[in-house]
């Protein structure tokens, strides 16, 4: 695609980036098939290409309207149209770059920035988050249905395992999920533990990034990526063999930390170390050549939701669903498995109605063969998922947890 962007952007290295990917697309509209905006809209402007032309157009100086805005903001993020494409655009990063443009030429509602900006200093704060959650519990009788129903439970955990192995791993202790699921890191330090490696927790870092950056406060977004890797640096040079991260959400965060700070004078090759280290817990299980006696069929079905973020964004698809079949599991089949299922960070929030159509179509997708649980790799699924399903919904690890370390 022929670009023109505005010369003051060029000089600048997000400028500069975002007119290599912009040229990158050959506007073939691929893309618009696998894009589930463009499925329940079917309006050019809310798929893959039509985005890209908008934000050409912002960054070329053209007028930017609050139009433009909605449909920026109805994108998910969940990087279909990534795994789609056969330029390789790099949609993901276009978007964060266009929003944040945006964000800067229009002014939104006082509702809107309320609530944006309450999501940003409540979310990435897992006591401001219990705090309100246990709130809402207390009070939950008196609640609307619409937020009762979103009220997770929040689990009874177990104790996290002291062991001492040679080899030792650091892991995301992360921000809702250490509130609402703290059991996901634990199971994944008790299965590590059978594997012979020991997973420290070092709960000072929380949030990863991930809420800021895609809220468009990227300052905000930095400051807590330079503080996290300070937090880790030490474990860093102690000698871990990786940073385990067990929402996959965190996990294309995490990885995109070496991009997002590689013009950073002090943190680039930190940023660059850390994003190295950094790995989904379904590729550190993939790679451990565990011996399991494959004749144990375990009597559960289990109907796997791959997040966007596993399958599109760090581009680990299959490798999950391998695991479970390994230890013993049933999977049943689910349909249309590529499409988001509407939770996408704070996008159940701030575009309910889409989002609930994206979650009844995955419900139905999950359900349809009747599987005993349905299993995810992300907390913001688990919980948007939980919210209409009738069975129980858990991190895989939980079930590789319960098929390998029985006595748990
Ligand atoms: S993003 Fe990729 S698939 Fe979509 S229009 Fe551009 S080149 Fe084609
Ligand atoms: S990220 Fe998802 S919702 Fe956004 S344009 Fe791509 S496929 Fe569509």
């Amino acid at each position: 695609m022929q670009t023109n962007l505005l010369k003051s952007l060029l000089e600048t290295p997000q400028g500069q980036e975002a007119d290599s990917i912009l040229r990158s697309c050959v506007h073939c509209g691929f893309c618009t098939a696998t894009c589930p905006t463009y499925q329940l809209l079917g309006d050019e402007l809310d798929s893959p290409r039509g985005r890209i032309y908008l934000i050409k157009q912002v960054l070329e100086g053209e007028p930017v309207s609050d139009k433009t805005r909605l449909h920026l903001d109805r994108c998910l993020t969940c990087r279909s149209c990534e795994t789609t494409c056969p330029s390789g655009v790099k949609y993901g990063r276009l978007i964060d770059i266009g929003r944040e443009m945006v964000e800067q030429q229009t002014s939104r509602n006082l509702l809107e920035r309320t609530t944006r900006y309450a999501l940003r200093k409540i979310i990435p704060y897992p006591e401001r988050f219990a705090f309100l959650l246990n709130l809402g519990n207390l009070f939950k009788a008196a609640l609307p249905v619409a937020l009762k129903n979103k009220m997770p439970v929040i689990q009874i955990t177990e104790p996290w395992p002291v062991v001492d192995h040679k080899r030792k791993m650091l892991v995301l202790a992360g921000c809702v999920q250490q509130t609402v699921s703290a059991n996901t890191n634990i199971a994944t330090a008790n299965v590590l533990n059978k594997l012979g490696i020991e997973l420290i927790q070092q709960k000072e870092v929380k949030c990863c990034g991930a809420v800021s950056q895609h809220l468009s406060a990227t300052d905000e977004a930095l400051t807590t990526i330079k503080r996290n890797i300070d937090n880790w640096w030490h474990h860093v040079n102690n000698g871990i063999e990786a940073i385990v991260i067990t929402a996959s959400g965190c996990g294309v965060m995490v990885k995109d930390y070496a991009q997002l700070l590689e013009h950073d004078e002090y943190y680039a090759l930190k940023a660059r170390r850390i994003s190295n280290l950094a790995k989904d817990i379904s590729e550190i299980i993939a790679a451990e050549n565990f011996d399991h006696n494959k004749s144990t069929k375990i009597n559960t079905s289990v109907a796997f939701h791959s997040p966007c973020t596993l399958q599109h964004g760090l581009q680990l698809n299959g490798v999950v669903e391998k695991i479970l079949t390994k230890v013993g599991y049933t999977l049943t089949q689910v349909s249309d498995g590529h499409l988001c299922c509407g939770s996408a960070g704070t996008y159940s929030v701030l575009q309910p109605k889409l989002s609930k159509q994206l979650l009844n179509n995955k419900i139905s997708a999950l359900q349809k063969n009747r599987p005993d649980i349905i299993a995810t790799a992300n907390i913001g699924c688990q919980m948007h998922l939980a919210t209409e399903s009738k069975q129980p919904i858990m991190h895989w690890i939980e079930l590789v947890e319960m098929a390998i370390c029985p006595a748990n």
